[in-house]
């Protein structure tokens, strides 16, 4: 049966080298933050994402955020590495062989590796709201222009490495509670963004704790 879903569609788990996220701290934010399913998308790889989806009860869409040449982008439902440094129109060829949905995450952000004019029809969505993207509004702006003029759906993401970021921004979409369901949503652009910016204190957060990370492992 088809539900009203909260879906944060960009989180990113201890298994990426800048993210303390835990399992279990997927589970307690999603719950604080009244999230229906969150995609992990590590840098990169799947590994972390695959492992967790089996692991935890909370329903996780396994995907991936991949250094393209052209700049960052995501691929939802996919159950293999994209292999990095490819131009963006193979590597969302890569992910489309793999059943899974591309997306033109942070499109215009400023120091993050976006996009920019390398956004093309070949995408499935563009992600709206980013609370990570740096001007906020200006980003939501011109992503929602060009999602617009493609004609392609919107949704969003947190892009968190910190659990208190979870579920900051997230879109809502009308679909059945499966990672096939909400692929079926996103298709048929019945998502919508929300969202807001990450605030400084957790910005300066993130920093700690990724500094606390290494020095433990180090030790
Ligand atoms: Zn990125
Ligand atoms: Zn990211």
């Amino acid at each position: 049966m088809k539900k009203k879903l909260r879906v944060d569609f960009h989180v990113h788990s201890e298994y990426s080298s800048d993210s303390v996220i835990s399992p279990n701290n997927l589970v307690e934010y999603a719950i604080k933050r009244s999230l229906d399913a969150v995609a992990i998308t590590d840098h990169n790889q799947i590994k972390g994402a695959l492992d967790i989806a089996r692991k935890i009860d909370l329903l996780i869409i396994p995907s991936i955020e991949v250094s393209t040449r052209d700049g960052h982008l995501v691929g939802l439902n996919v159950s293999k590495t994209v292999p990095k440094g490819m131009s963006a129109e193979d590597t969302i060829k890569c992910i489309h062989s793999q059943g899974g949905l591309a997306v033109a995450c942070h499109p215009f952000a400023w120091f993050k590796g976006s996009l920019g004019n390398k956004i093309s029809k070949s995408f499935d969505a563009i992600e709206t709201v980013n609370s990570s993207s740096f001007p906020f509004e200006r980003c939501k702006k011109r992503a929602n222009m060009i999602a617009d003029r493609l004609n392609l759906a919107k949704i969003a993401g947190t892009d968190a490495h910190i659990p208190q970021s979870i579920g900051l921004s997230y879109a809502v979409l009308e679909a059945e509670p499966t990672v096939e369901g909400i692929m079926h949503a996103i298709l048929e652009k019945r998502s919508q963004s929300f969202g807001l910016p990450l605030p400084v204190s957790l910005r300066i957060k993130k920093k700690f704790m990724l500094i606390k990370k290494y020095s433990r492992k180090k030790r």
